[in-house]
């Protein structure tokens, strides 16, 4: 039977496993801000840098960037942040709780038992206005309003405003691409969900810029190639879908929006946004700076590139691949909690087991494979307690093999390899296992879960 994957489930893993807290705990915490844990950030990590090695290292059309986290407020003026970048607010006067306008169906009234923000009569909502989700903050000694500043919202401008640079610089010709990962910052009236909207996240945002003519021909091609992009590192087809956005929905500069959607345990919700946004963004930085953005070929021909944005944060990826992991099932009589994380997504990828932690000749055998192996891989180490708590342990954070180092290692050269999803065993020549390693985790890899 398909296990129940709730939020619970995984905030609880989450914890216990080391992967994620939530921040400043000892001090009551920070609402719905999280630190990551020795294995998050190995996870963010493998995200981010697969992320990269495809839109980046695998490609000749795309450069990377890493623009600053406090730009001039004029770009958020330019790029129309600080007229518009707001959600609808209302305040309910009896809860003295805050909703978006646009989710009340969403949210919870504050009152018990709990029903949608409206619904009982004692509830006294204000009308909607808008909040700004910018965070302020102020730059340098000064603090008057010509020192305000923000802290970016989205990547993506400090892109727009370095596209000159780019275009001179690395010598590029529209279709041709700029990515960047890094903090961003939104002050969002209803956080939660554990990581799927926090108020600090790392997004991944790609700007590509195309001859108009073929933008629509590179929406297209972006939303497919992002969908596969979740297929092949494993999240399963049946959790995932596409939503194109209608015209009402999407924001008035762009002429098309898809949005890559997920079956969370909040059910179906944005992964990740794929946008045409047309020549909004540079034609607003080229009116507002004085600079113009814009491509002129060889022959004279001069044009403002439209762009395509695939747009994601490693939080949104993080939660999805937990939950679409996260298994349960009896083996033996005994439960087990396994994460089916792909190879290349898992945060270790082996665990090297001396059977017998106190045998000497056991242990200097598994130190040495582990010695080997760690200079490629991020693998552990583990020689206390059961062998059978010690998969265990490592069935939780995902660790796809296990070799252990046992007495016919001593008499023969060979280690047990097992596969943390099927649990078969074989058996392996030690100085093979290294070779091994490396292609067992290039392999690709299918969820066997339902
Ligand atoms: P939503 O409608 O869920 O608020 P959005 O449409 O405002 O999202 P975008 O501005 O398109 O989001 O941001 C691009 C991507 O950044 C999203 O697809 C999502 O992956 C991620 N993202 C946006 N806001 C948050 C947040 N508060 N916490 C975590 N990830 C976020």
């Amino acid at each position: 039977m398909a296990v129940d994957v709730t939020m619970d489930k995984i905030v609880s893993l989450s914890r216990r496993r080391g992967f994620v807290f939530p921040s400043s705990e000892i001090y009551g915490g920070m609402g719905s801000t999280y630190d990551y844990g020795h294995y998050g950030v190995l996870m963010k990590n493998n995200i981010r840098s697969l992320w990269f090695q495809t839109m980046v290292q695998e490609r000749d059309d795309i450069v990377a960037l890493d623009s600053a986290v406090i730009l001039n407020p004029l770009v958020w003026e330019a790029s129309g942040h600080v007229g518009g970048f707001s959600d609808p607010l209302v305040d309910c006067r009896t809860c003295k709780l805050r909703f978006r306008a646009d989710q009340l169906e969403q949210s919870a009234c504050g009152r018990k038992p709990s029903k949608h923000p409206g619904e009982w009569k004692e509830c006294d909502l204000t009308e909607a206005r808008q909040f700004n989700l910018m965070f302020q903050t102020q730059v340098g000694p000064l603090e008057d309003s010509s020192a305000t500043a923000y802290l970016r919202p989205e990547t993506a401008q400090g892109i727009f405003v370095n596209f000159k640079n780019v275009l001179q610089l690395a010598r590029r010709k529209p279709p041709f691409g700029i990515a960047q990962t890094g903090k961003s910052f939104r002050n969002e009236i209803t956080p939660g969900n554990f990581l799927f909207r926090v108020r600090e996240f790392e997004q991944m945002e790609m700007e590509y810029f195309v001859p108009p003519a073929d933008a629509e021909r590179w929406y297209r091609y972006w939303v497919d190639a992002r969908y596969d992009w979740y297929l092949k590192y494993g999240l399963r087809e049946s959790m995932l879908r596409k939503r194109e956005h209608s015209a009402e929905e999407r924001s008035h500069y762009s002429s098309g929006t898809t949005d890559i959607e997920y079956l969370y345990p909040i059910g179906w919700s944005e992964l990740e946004g794929i946008a045409n946004r047309g020549d909004y963004d540079l034609t607003q930085h080229t009116q507002h700076s004085g600079t113009k953005l814009e491509f002129v070929d060889d022959d004279g021909t001069r044009y403002t590139p439209y762009v395509i944005e695939p747009a994601v944060s490693i939080e949104r990826i993080f939660v999805a691949m937990l939950v679409d992991g996260y298994d349960e099932e009896v083996v033996a009589d005994r439960e087990r909690t396994v994460l089916r994380l792909h190879p290349a997504i898992a945060p270790v990828k082996a665990a090297i087991l001396p059977l017998i932690g106190k045998n000497t000749d056991m242990a200097e055998k598994a130190d040495a494979l582990f010695q080997e192996l760690r200079r490629r891989h991020v693998v552990e180490y583990d020689d206390s307690g059961q062998i059978g708590r010690r998969y265990r342990r490592q069935d939780e954070i995902g660790t796809p093999f296990a070799f252990t180092i046992d007495d016919q290692t001593l008499e023969d050269g060979t280690v047990t390899v097992r596969d943390r999803d099927s649990l078969a065993q074989e058996r392996l020549p030690l100085d093979g296992v290294a070779r091994w390693l490396g292609e067992a985790l290039e392999k690709p890899w299918r969820t066997p879960k339902a």
